[in-house]
């Protein structure tokens, strides 16, 4: 396909990047390789807004894959990491910090008793298995068909977003071994989760679920699904942890524990943050019951650790981000997300184009489909070649969305008027081009 227009100094530091890093980025889901063209090389951000090595300004609504709830270059933020950095950047001792940072986390979500802090998503996930393995004595893990926890080798099994974009199935490197004790399941399907139990007797350490998952796009839990978990998981003496480093902090002040759970008298026995939690910076998180956080080291036997877990300036900066979601943040939030994805459904569907806007809170994609998505296999369904006609036309009017069909797009509560008319102007185009779009040779 042709691309609207040039990018020449994206294109010349994706030249020199792609010599030294393979494939360019440091991330896969930054290249541009399912929607084609060349990844923006991002210079600055502030509040709703991106600005590339071009000097052209976006709209972002991918707010850094979900950190960005308050904006880029918020005040309190930078204010917060300009005073930690002075004081310096690592001591390798605990520091009070880590002890603040924690104690909210603590306030806001009611099952942690007790957190470790980490530095991705990724180490949290890895720790909270380990933790289940450890305080269970058993081997067996279950996730869901879809669900990304992060690169942890014993997780990247039918792993959503990053790895659907790719069309690959499984990952070279990670050994039968290391993946031979997870279970793989359709998402929202209770009897897989109890034949599974069934199965395995006893076998069974923990159930990972993305609390409600945006990693193959937003497909969020049934009804009673989690409740069904965490109750299959009691009866069979197993762990339920729920993977919040996506929707932690971000779909509520206690995430989706708030929406959903708080609500219906259950509660995870392990939680695992990160993204809004670090304000911007590599923070994140796992906990849950003390009494099982008691089986990590120097507390207990399971081994965790970190040179830079509770970094002073990654803590401040997540502070200062929490602090500063306030139930008006989340609001405001909450409205703009409702107010941009309904009109993105709304032009869609001037366009005639068939398609399914699924929310979770103030989560959203969209589905180039007509029956609405409850698992991976459906949401692959999807006729995603219409996404990236979508998509380089937002591009070439000023609005940054994620560069796949299977993410879920983020707002922020900086995003204003001006912002949303701007994407308000620029989704007819758009809208034209996903109705215009031809399934390319191999795609569907
Ligand atoms: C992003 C994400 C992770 C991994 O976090 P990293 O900080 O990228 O390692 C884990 N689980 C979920 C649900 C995520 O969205």
């Amino acid at each position: 396909m042709s691309y609207p227009y040039e990018a020449p100094q994206s294109q010349s530091l994706f030249d020199r990047a792609s010599v030294v890093t393979p494939g360019g980025v440091n991330s896969p889901v930054r290249a541009f390789r399912a929607v084609g063209g060349t990844p923006r090389f991002m210079v600055s951000g502030t509040g709703p807004y991106l600005t590339d090595a071009d000097g052209r300004e976006y709209v972002d609504l991918v707010c850094s894959w979900g950190p960005m709830i308050l904006g880029h270059a918020h005040p309190a933020v930078i204010d917060a990491v300009q005073q930690a950095v002075t004081r310096g950047t690592s001591f390798g001792t605990p520091g009070q910090g880590e002890v603040e940072l924690a104690e909210e986390i603590v306030a806001r979500v009611a099952p942690v008793e007790q957190v470790r802090l980490v530095s991705s998503g990724t180490e949290a996930t890895m720790s909270a298995i380990r933790l289940a393995r450890g305080f269970t004595g058993r081997a067996k893990v279950i996730k869901f068909a879809g669900c990304y926890h992060g690169h942890v080798d014993a997780l990247l099994a039918a792993a959503g977003s990053g790895v659907a974009t790719f069309g690959l199935s499984d990952t070279p490197g990670v050994t039968g071994a290391q993946a031979g004790d997870t279970i793989v399941l359709p998402y929202n399907d209770l009897d897989a989760v109890r034949t599974a139990f069934a199965a395995h007797p006893g076998e069974i350490a923990c159930v990972i679920t993305e609390a409600s998952p945006g990693n193959m796009g937003v497909v969020p839990p049934l009804p009673g699904f989690n409740k069904g978990l965490a109750e299959l998981c009691r009866g069979n003496g197993a762990l339920f942890i729920s993977d919040e480093v996506m929707t932690g902090f971000r779909v509520s002040r206690a995430g989706w524990y708030g929406v959903e759970a708080a609500h219906e008298g259950w509660a995870p026995d392990l939680l695992t943050f990160g993204k809004v939690m670090g304000g911007g910076f590599p923070a994140a998180a796992f906990g849950g019951r003390a009494d099982v956080m008691a089986h990590l080291a120097p507390a207990g036997p399971v081994y965790q650790a970190g040179t830079l877990s509770g970094n002073p300036v990654a803590t401040a900066a997540g502070l200062a981000q929490l602090r500063g979601c306030t139930d008006e943040v989340y609001a405001t939030v909450d409205r703009v997300a409702a107010e941009i994805s309904g009109l993105v459904s709304d032009a869609l569907g001037k366009e005639g184009v068939t398609h399914r806007l699924q929310t979770a809170g103030n989560m959203f994609s969209v589905f180039f489909t007509d029956e609405q998505v409850t698992n991976y296999d459906e949401a692959r369904r999807q006729q995603a070649y219409r996404f990236n006609g979508f998509f380089h036309s937002m591009l070439s009017q000023g609005v940054y969305l994620p560069p796949s069909a299977y993410e879920s797009w983020f707002v922020s509560a900086s995003h204003d008027e001006r912002a949303i008319e701007r994407v308000a102007a620029a989704l007819p185009a758009a809208a034209r081009a996903a109705a215009e779009a031809q399934p390319t040779e191999g795609s569907k």
